[in-house]
């Protein structure tokens, strides 16, 4: 189409695609050092007991500060690092730095249930994805017990027979899995029967606009009753108001995080969702 328009409009969208090809590739190469420099970091965001608002765990996201492009988001630099197979080595590191963070807290006499890590669907495709995670819960000393791992729909759209067999060895170590973004991506109820995970994962999709939204809230509901159905315990993610929240513990909602309770923050910044062992805070 750019060419039909002229010469100098066909110059201007080749001059654009190169533009963009080298932003990609600095953010390229920056993505290959930042393993290297430390330039990556972890935050946390707290989840919570819908019926009493206890803690429960938290949820590991990655941070990435460029010295030279700044803050970028997961969002983008993950997709990219699953591109040009990076993802592999950047999930091990988030791995292990949630486990060292887990076995810190309880070494300070600080509770809590699980940590969560996400998983991208390139990590679970590898064969020795299990026993990495075995050799890292090892090498750090976090009680499997204290782990959950968070996978998305799309995992099951290679080879879906390995991923189940696998799934399944991580369960029976003790890690609890959840379905990440649950409904936002390759679903199949076939698969879900079949799954050994312990949660869904309602996506914020569908949490933003509850119960304004008719559609998102039968969705939101509809999650609940198949999870439990299908004996699962339901999270919603990206929980910003107290009507949302209402809305979802009167109908049975299990778990949720969201800004209204925190942010996803620094591990000094938790004190209040770590409560000590002999349970003062
Ligand atoms: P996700 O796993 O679904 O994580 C939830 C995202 O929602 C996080 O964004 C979190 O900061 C954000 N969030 C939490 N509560 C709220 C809320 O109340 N409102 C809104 N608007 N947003 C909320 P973040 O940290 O930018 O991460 C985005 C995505 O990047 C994650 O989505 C996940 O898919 C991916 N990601 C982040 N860290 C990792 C990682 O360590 N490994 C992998 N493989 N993916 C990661
Ligand atoms: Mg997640
Ligand atoms: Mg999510
Ligand atoms: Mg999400």
């Amino acid at each position: 189409r750019a060419k039909l328009d002229g010469r100098n409009n066909y110059a201007f969208y080749t001059e654009s695609m190169t533009k963009q090809a080298v932003e990609q590739l600095k953010l390229q190469t920056a993505l290959h050092h930042a393993l290297a420099n430390e330039d990556f970091y972890l935050v946390y965001q707290p989840k919570l007991t819908l019926k009493d608002l206890s803690p429960c765990g938290f949820e590991a996201l990655i941070r990435w500060h460029d010295p030279i492009l700044g803050d970028i988001s997961p969002a983008e630099f993950i997709p990219l690092a699953e591109k040009i197979g990076l993802i592999w080595d950047i999930g091990l590191w988030v791995l292990k730095t949630a486990c060292l963070q887990g076995v810190e807290w309880l070494t300070q006499g600080k509770t809590f249930e699980r940590i969560s890590v996400n998983v991208a669907s390139l990590q679970m495709q590898r064969n020795d994805f299990v026993d990495k995670v075995r050799q890292v819960l090892l090498e750090t000393g976090l009680p499997t017990k204290h782990l959950e791992l968070e996978v998305t729909e799309s995992c099951m759209m290679h080879n879906p027979e390995a991923i189940i067999h696998d799934l399944k060895l991580l369960g029976a170590m003790g890690i609890a899995l959840s379905i990440d973004d649950f409904g936002t991506g390759y679903s199949s109820l076939n698969y879900l029967k079949r799954l050994p995970i312990d949660k869904l994962k309602i996506d914020q999709s569908f949490v933003g606009d509850i119960p304004h939204d008719v559609n998102n809230t039968a969705i939101a509901k509809a999650v609940i009753a198949l999870g439990h159905a299908l004996n699962l315990q339901i999270i919603a993610e990206g929980v910003e108001t107290e009507e949302q929240a209402e809305f979802l513990r009167r109908n049975g909602c299990d778990l949720a995080q969201g800004y209204l309770y925190s942010r996803p923050r620094l591990s000094d910044a938790l004190t209040e969702f770590l409560p000590l062992v002999n349970g003062i805070k």
